[in-house]
């Protein structure tokens, strides 16, 4: 990845980001999960996954599939802004005129599958590439679970029916922020070593930082499918990555801010983003 493609990645996600504290107003919305997600999902749209706003209907496209429902703002974000629905559309988050609401439709251009009761979506992609391989599609298919989510035994059946079954055109990936609502992960049911986890199940596990876009590049382009083992990549993130005031704040994973916080905290989000581009680059270049 060039250090211009890697520019280009982070102000989408930059944009992303304005895109979800508009919708933590007027009835508000799960921003830290968001958040945690926004790079990775921009990352998947513009890099990895085989989808466009032309292909959205074809049958041998690549499919993301959003378990994590909660965090749906970071992936209407990414639609608007890869041209899936309008940005106008965002506007109407939470409004009886349109179906933008807290938890994924697949009304909506580009959600391929409905979310919210979390532990689900596994079993639902697990299907999906389970048919494609037997239509002979070269489809792939992406899960992004939390690692709150991971309590869910449902998960747990998934991973294992998968390994059965060789599906190896599925690709798990775990938003490890180490929270589940307002607490740690690991003060309630500790999930490490989760890796270890996933291998004992019979899947390949991969670790990247989730936050950063070169490092996503040499993870998914090294990813080796066709294995016979599905994979699962854990993406190390910060709940509420790029607002410093509530970034690891563990009473902020749903937030109601009233017009004036929200107007505050986008100066928060852009003099953050300068900073950290203007120190990253003079470390990196
Ligand atoms: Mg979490």
């Amino acid at each position: 990845m060039t250090h211009e493609q890697q520019d280009e990645l982070e102000q989408v996600a930059l944009r992303v980001r304005e895109h979800i504290v508009r919708m933590s107003t007027n009835g508000g919305c799960f921003i830290g999960a968001s958040l945690s997600c926004a790079d990775l999902l921009v990352y998947l749209y513009w890099r990895f996954l085989n989808i466009s706003p032309e292909t959205v209907n074809d049958e041998d496209r690549d499919v993301l599939l959003l378990s994590k429902g909660h965090d749906v703002p970071a992936l209407y974000g990414v639609l608007a802004e890869r041209g899936f629905i309008s940005k106008e559309r965002l506007a109407h988050h939470l409004s009886v005129e349109d179906i933008i609401y807290w938890h994924p439709n697949r009304g909506v251009s580009g959600v391929e599958f409905h979310s919210g009761s979390l532990g689900h979506l596994l079993s639902v992609g697990m299907g999906m590439a389970l048919d494609a391989r037997m239509k002979g599609l070269p489809t792939r298919v992406v899960v992004i679970l939390g690692d709150g989510e991971l309590n869910e035994g449902s998960v747990w059946e998934a991973c294992l029916v998968a390994s059965a079954l060789s599906i190896d055109n599925l690709v798990a990936i775990v938003d490890r922020n180490h929270f589940q609502a307002n607490l740690r992960t690991e003060d309630l049911i500790p999930l490490e070593p989760l890796s270890e986890k996933f291998r004992a199940f019979g899947w390949d596990a991969m670790h990247v930082n989730g936050h950063d876009m070169r490092s996503l590049d040499k993870c998914f382009g090294s990813l080796q499918l066709n294995t016979g083992r599905p994979t699962v990549v854990i993406a190390d993130t910060r709940r509420g990555k790029g607002l410093p005031s509530i970034e690891e704040q563990a009473d902020r994973w749903f937030c109601n801010f009233s017009a004036d916080e929200t107007d505050a905290l986008l100066d928060e989000l852009n003099g953050n983003a300068r900073a950290t581009i203007t120190s990253e680059r003079l470390i990196v270049r």
